[in-house]
């Protein structure tokens, strides 16, 4: 069952959203090479420092798009999440333009609390929007929906930078309300 939006798209863009629908997995050649990676982000982002933490996001998502064979993506870390009626935002991504390259934005705090957000949560916050930089540059796709095929790719790059007994990085806030919010 897809989403209720596909009703509202182009037989065009429903052809892309069968797509991205039918991919489910990314997988990584060799996971445990990244894993000091992540290791390094929870502690920067634990510490609460931002440029750190920005160093260590841009370390992961050059190893993960150097181990998935496509372009480099930008990342910035900004403090706390913009927030409006519709909620707040965790993550973007901005396509390529004008010669720079895309970009992922990221927050580090909570827009009520100014609490930082939970490690799995700005893990999965950082998968996701590298999907959408996968969907364009890895599957070639027109446009990257949220699909459930979407959804399963994070999850898959999620476990296996996160084994499933690890219980390290659980700082008690669990791994829920992940999702940035659909943007469209
Ligand atoms: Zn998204």
């Amino acid at each position: 069952m897809p989403f209720a939006y596909y009703a509202r798209l182009s037989k065009r863009q429903r052809a892309v959203y069968d797509k991205s629908d039918s991919l489910t997995q990314v997988l990584l050649p060799e996971p445990e090479t990244l894993r000091p990676l992540v290791e390094a982000l929870a502690e920067a982002l634990a510490r609460e420092e931002r440029e750190q933490t920005q160093l260590a996001c841009q370390r992961l998502l050059d190893g993960l798009t150097a181990a998935l064979g496509v372009g480099p993506v930008r990342v910035e870390v900004l403090a706390a999440r913009p927030h409006a009626r519709w909620g707040e935002l965790h993550g973007l991504y901005t396509e390529a333009r004008a010669g720079r390259l895309p970009k992922i934005t990221l927050w580090m705090r909570t827009a009520r609390q100014r609490r930082v957000v939970a490690f799995r949560t700005f893990l999965r916050t950082l998968l996701h929007e590298l999907c959408h930089h996968l969907d364009y540059r890895r599957f070639r796709l027109a446009d990257s929906f949220h699909t459930a095929g979407f959804y399963k790719r994070e999850s898959s790059l999620f476990h296996q930078l996160i084994p499933e007994q690890e219980t390290l990085y659980d700082n008690g806030f669990g791994a829920n309300g992940t999702d940035a919010p659909d943007r469209r």
